[in-house]
């Protein structure tokens, strides 16, 4: 499973019932495994989908009961190859790796014979995706990027089970949508389109909130915006979440702005921190975070009031958890700190 999400391990049971199928009219076929990262948070919703399930339609991990006994938790960039047991010569290996961000448990899969990746939510086959974490989902997107950017050779002894022979390296295939073609192209367009909308954001903050004019400019120029902007000390317009979201989401329901304003407020939070506080990557990468040049200025954003739910001593407001605080949320004054 590369995440928890309903409509990922929704159809879990199914398969599971269908490979039971399988299994009584034909022995050989093996008990599947059920692997997915462990995440504390979260384990507990994946579980209730296979609570009900028949515990002899999958191999346990454990003798205990529960969660444990279901689940295989994964190690980052471990691999499980499996073999055709006609020809044992015929292997296709899988490599989890550990891409959080749009969820905490998010796996992203390389096909390594033939350099493919299944990206889960990371990268949708149109449009684009949601995050939890926007500073993890970066990474992972980088993450994804490096791994994409090395050309592997098939092993020695081992002939592969290319699905498109060479052509095949570089494509991703989405959790949602049409396979991608061309991978490392739609990563670093993912993580440019992230860059772009931090710009936007850093762009309207100069201006004044209800200035059309204004609004259209820092939307379609941000980078010249801000470059004429610079050194400059133009008065501060405090912006909400709100007033962002009617410029950024313009063709949106109202009733939808809860929903879109998770990943703004991200960006707010992001911005509000220095590159050194923002937290690292639970893997190794060897590229910075990407951030607009904006950044190296240090903090840009600060939140000038805290909304009534706060729950830790941070300056820097919460995420909210329900839809009343959102709509709390969105009402909060944001003021550019350059
Ligand atoms: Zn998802």
């Amino acid at each position: 499973m590369t995440h928890w999400h309903h409509d990922h391990v929704g159809g879990m049971p199914y398969i599971l019932r269908m490979l039971e199928k399988l299994r009584a009219q034909d022995p050989r076929v093996p008990k599947p495994r059920i692997h997915k990262f462990a995440e504390k948070k979260t384990d507990s919703t994946f579980f209730d989908r296979v609570a009900d399930v028949n515990p002899e339609a999958y191999e346990p991990y454990s003798e205990s009961v529960g969660l444990e006994a279901v689940l295989w938790p994964l190690r980052d960039i471990q691999t499980i190859t499996v073999s055709d047991p006609e020809d044992t010569n015929l292997t296709s290996s899988v490599r989890a790796v550990f891409t959080p961000g749009h969820a905490a448990d998010h796996a992203s899969l390389l096909l390594e014979e033939d350099n493919i990746l299944m990206t889960g939510d990371n990268v949708l086959g149109r449009g684009s995706t949601v995050f939890e974490d926007l500073v993890m989902y970066l990474r992972s997107l980088q993450r994804s990027l490096a791994l994409m950017s090395i050309r592997r050779p098939t092993l020695p002894g081992i002939y592969g089970t290319p699905l498109a022979g060479n052509a095949g390296e570089n494509v991703l295939y989405p959790g949602h949508g049409p396979v991608v073609p061309k991978g490392r192209d739609t990563l670093r367009r993912y993580i440019k389109h992230r860059l772009e909308r931090e710009e936007q954001i850093l762009a309207l903050l100069l201006g004044t909130p209800g200035d059309k004019t204004f609004s259209t400019e820092a939307m379609a120029f941000p980078e010249k915006i801000l470059a004429s902007y610079q050194h400059t000390k133009q008065p501060r317009h405090p912006w909400t979440l709100h007033q962002l979201i009617e410029v950024l989401y313009a063709d949106y329901d109202t009733k939808m702005y809860p929903a879109v304003a998770n990943g703004l407020f991200m960006h707010l939070k992001k911005l509000s921190r220095t590159l050194e506080e923002l937290p690292n990557a639970p893997f190794y990468i060897a590229d910075p975070l990407p951030t607009t040049p904006w950044t190296k200025e240090g903090r840009l954003v600060r939140c000038t009031r805290l909304p009534s739910f706060q729950y830790t001593t941070e300056s820097i407001p919460d995420a909210a958890r329900n839809e009343q605080e959102w709509w709390e949320l969105m009402s909060v004054p944001w003021v550019l700190a350059v």
